[in-house]
């Protein structure tokens, strides 16, 4: 075992009572002695990831509160950004539908519950399987290009059932917000059909094709500004005008907004809300709520990142030259955008002592060093933060989408364990509960592949 350093009681931060503190603040300094006193982090489980289950279901009522209420809404959680089980399995239940875009997250989806009529297929690369497959179970998709509508067609044309709602995925070809790689609607990105180039030929598929009832545009993800997201929306919009114009009815009847909605990452604060997302569509897109349009909604990070953590034991505290160095089990393989694109994706970075209580203090600058075996695996660099010590828990907030859940198997890491938690009701302590148990390292060494090499036929 580590030798845990007694807490001093300049140790132990007196400035801000808890009652103070941002919910999130609050909830999180209330993890921490739970998962230390619980002794989840161990030798052989020196990391893990919480999902706050109060602050997940406050953003989904605050995504469910946000849109008018006369518009008939189907809210998806993109399950890349929180493919795990159970979690999904809650959502399910709380009213949410799921976004997928492959056939794991298809079978997830369905695995957590989610009825077909609320699941959005939403893959760039559908193989023929894939296509029949969303139509047989009656889950609605959007098609990426022409060609994919060729293969769509051929399917229709063999299915003697129910469709389910189809839609073409449109670029509108608007230019990158401030990440490039994050970014769907610049006039080359590798989604959908491009607005400027195609305007016609998209209007003149919709007219031939009465099954045609849906719009996509998602013109995410992160960095992108909400007036960019709500223009793009607007411009899909304008398509479904000229698609009704052009047939001489109505065609398209539910737009689907996609997700995107930023998340900041330098404070507890929710900004911008799933309110300024409504607000935003109002102003630029008034006819999205005339009544005469369903809506679809594709949220990952907006919904997930808040109510999530990781966080991980310190195992050394080093010096190299002027840098000190603390060295823990968070890196590349749970934090794998911010590792490897630390100014796109910059996290925050929390120290506690080995009883999960804040450390306060002098800051020193320090860089907070993963596992990896690569010099770059470093979560935050030149960070100033209180004195660190061996055995002292660091926590990483806003990790609830796309960390824990998205493991890359660098180094043969394990996937670490992810809880959930919610507060007791009364005086109660918290409850926690295993959503993805730990990989066992025998589970490692089984993905490394056949014991042999085995002939091929
Ligand atoms: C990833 C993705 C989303 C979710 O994006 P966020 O930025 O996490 O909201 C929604 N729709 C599609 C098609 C996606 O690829």
């Amino acid at each position: 075992m580590l030798t845990t350093s007694s807490l001093a009681p300049q140790d132990i931060d007196l400035s801000s009572p808890l009652l103070s503190l941002h919910p999130i603040t609050s909830r999180r300094q209330s993890v921490l002695p739970e998962v230390a006193r619980r002794g989840l982090l161990t030798d052989a489980e020196p990391l893990c990831a919480v999902i706050d289950l109060d602050t997940l279901d406050e953003l989904v009522a605050q995504l469910q509160r946000a849109y008018p209420a006369h518009v008939v809404a189907l809210h998806t959680v993109a399950a890349k950004s929180l493919a795990l089980r159970p979690v999904l399995k809650h959502l399910a239940e709380l009213g949410l539908g799921c976004e997928v875009a492959s056939p794991g997250e298809l079978q997830i989806a369905f695995a957590a519950g989610f009825p077909a009529h609320r699941i959005i297929y939403d893959s760039p690369a559908k193989t023929v399987s894939d296509i029949a497959e969303a139509i047989s179970h009656g889950v609605h998709f959007n098609v990426d290009n022409f060609e994919e509508l060729a293969r769509v067609d051929r399917a229709v044309t063999a299915w003697h059932g129910p469709l389910p709602r189809i839609g073409f995925r449109i670029n509108p070809q608007s230019g990158a917000g401030s990440i490039e790689a994050m970014s769907t609607g610049t006039p080359t990105s590798k989604f959908g059909i491009g607005l400027a180039d195609f305007e016609q030929r998209i209007i003149d598929a919709y007219v031939a094709r009465p099954w045609m009832t849906q719009v996509h545009v998602h013109s995410g993800s992160q960095g992108v500004s909400l007036q960019h997201t709500a223009g793009d929306i607007a411009a899909v919009v304008r398509l479904a005008e000229k698609v009704e114009a052009a047939a001489s009815e109505q065609r398209i009847s539910t737009i689907d907004v996609g997700g995107g909605l930023s998340v900041n990452f330098q404070s507890d604060e929710i900004t911008p809300t799933f309110d300024d997302h409504a607000r935003a569509l109002h102003e630029y897109a008034p006819a999205l709520f005339s009544g005469k349009y369903r809506i679809a909604t594709e949220f990952g990070r907006a919904l997930t990142a808040k109510a999530g953590m990781l966080i991980g034991r310190v195992e050394y505290v080093k010096q190299a030259g002027p840098r000190t160095i603390a060295v823990t089990p968070i890196g590349v393989q749970v934090a794998t955008r911010t590792v490897f694109m630390p100014d796109a994706w910059p996290l925050r970075v929390e120290v506690y002592s080995p009883e999960g209580v804040p450390r306060s203090g002098a800051h020193h600058a320090y860089d907070i060093a993963g596992p990896a075996c690569f010099a770059g695996d470093l979560i935050a660099t030149n960070r100033q933060l209180p004195k660190i010590h061996a055995g002292d828990l660091i926590a990483v907030p806003d990790t609830g989408g796309y960390y824990a859940t998205n493991h890359f198997s660098y180094n043969s890491l394990p996937r670490p364990a992810v809880y959930t938690t919610r507060a007791g009701t009364g005086t109660g302590t918290r409850s926690f509960q295993i959503a993805r148990r730990a990989q066992l390292i025998s589970e490692v060494v089984a993905e490394a592949g056949e014991a042999r090499l085995i002939d091929l036929p």
